[in-house]
């Protein structure tokens, strides 16, 4: 007769066979192409773990992911805290899910990252939207770099879209480069603003007017009407100043009002009008293309880099170049290319 001890033995190995089932690349695959919620979220945090056994078991989902087909559209949205980015992509949200379409919300929060404290995780946020069945929000990774929560959010975007989401929102905040990196993985990039006293064009940092494809003045109620269609006037004239795209689309100015649901079905419109000219044009399929060489040429950039910094050769030759640099004894080029002669006979 089988003992007390061998009885909860069995069980514990039985318990962790079924894990290890539920947690296999099939299953998981399984479960994210038949669009469950739980086991999206699951294959995410696995992607974005840090251990090594879990890289490999992401890249096989990954990859058996982007086999899957899918006409998404993949939306990036900045603005400074509390210009109502939440709010304006929980009215947004609901809108294309009353539209029949699925929606993804993931988000890149380097503040998060930076000062563990985040400016985009509250948990309250988007509080309806949340409850949709055909929504699936996602807050930002956490990383040790920009580039690392980047990484995990475009490969989320992969996940999501093969468990069905038609529409992709990445939200993210002003801070340092999020802005750049969201703009390389989106299809559409929305600036959202704030109308204030007449010097709209003041303190706004110049690329983010040149990567947006459309500029939605938020909080268009009240009394804040009639300041923010002046506000759309001024944008729309500065917006003119800058060079046409490649895809030939000028960008747009909007206003907009979450707590009025106003200008968001229009906001909308408008980027089904961007969607279809980049789709005649070849752009759409173009611009992703380009996307996805130029993250696989900064990641091999990158890994080149780390993989050459652990090296100890690398170190060693690189401290005594700075101090000769320091001191003025050699010109930094020279010492430069003493580094890179010192890498190569090291290599062969
Ligand atoms: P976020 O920090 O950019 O995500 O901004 P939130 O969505 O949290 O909004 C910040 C504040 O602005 C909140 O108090 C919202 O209630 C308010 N707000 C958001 N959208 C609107 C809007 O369309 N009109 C008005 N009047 N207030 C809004």
């Amino acid at each position: 007769m089988a003992s007390k001890k061998d009885i909860s033995t069995n069980t514990v190995s039985k318990i962790k066979q079924l894990r290890k089932q539920e947690t296999s690349i099939e299953s998981l695959v399984d479960g994210i192409f038949r669009g469950d919620k739980a086991i999206l979220a699951k294959a995410i945090t696995l992607l974005e773990s840090a251990k090594p056994e879990h890289f490999e078991k992401a890249n096989a989902i990954i990859e058996k992911c982007l086999s899957k087909p899918s006409k998404s559209i993949r939306i990036g949205i900045t603005g400074v805290p509390g210009v109502g980015k939440s709010s304006f992509i929980e009215v947004f949200g609901k809108t294309l899910t009353g539209l029949g379409k699925k929606v993804a919300v993931l988000a890149v929060d380097p503040t998060s990252t930076l000062t563990k404290g985040s400016i985009l995780g509250d948990k309250t946020r988007m509080e309806t939207l949340a409850k949709d069945p055909n929504a699936f929000i996602r807050p930002s990774p956490s990383g040790e770099s920009l580039g690392g929560v980047a990484r995990k959010t475009r490969e989320s975007i992969i996940l999501c879209e093969a468990a069905g989401y038609d529409i992709i929102l990445v939200e993210t905040v002003g801070v340092g480069q999020s802005e750049t990196v969201v703009h390389s993985m989106v299809d559409f990039f929305l600036l959202l603003k704030l109308s204030g006293a007449g010097d709209e064009l003041q303190g706004i940092k110049r690329g983010i007017m040149e990567m947006a494809d459309a500029i939605a003045i938020n909080k268009a109620d009240g009394d804040n009407l009639k300041k923010a269609k002046l506000a759309e006037t001024e944008f729309s004239r500065a917006l003119h100043l800058y060079p046409p795209k490649e895809n030939g689309w000028t960008p747009k100015v909007m206003s907009c009002s979450s707590i009025e649901n106003k200008g968001i079905l229009e906001i909308w419109q408008m980027v089904t009008d961007f969607v279809s000219n980049n789709q005649q044009n070849d752009f759409f399929e173009k611009n992703r293309k380009m996307q996805n060489k130029n993250w696989f040429l900064q990641t091999v950039d990158e890994q080149l880099k780390q993989f050459f910094h652990q090296k100890r050769y690398y170190k060693e030759i690189k401290e005594k170049m700075l101090k000769a640099v320091e001191q003025n004894r050699i010109s930094p080029f020279y010492a430069a290319k003493t580094v890179l002669d010192h890498i190569t006979k090291e290599l062969k």
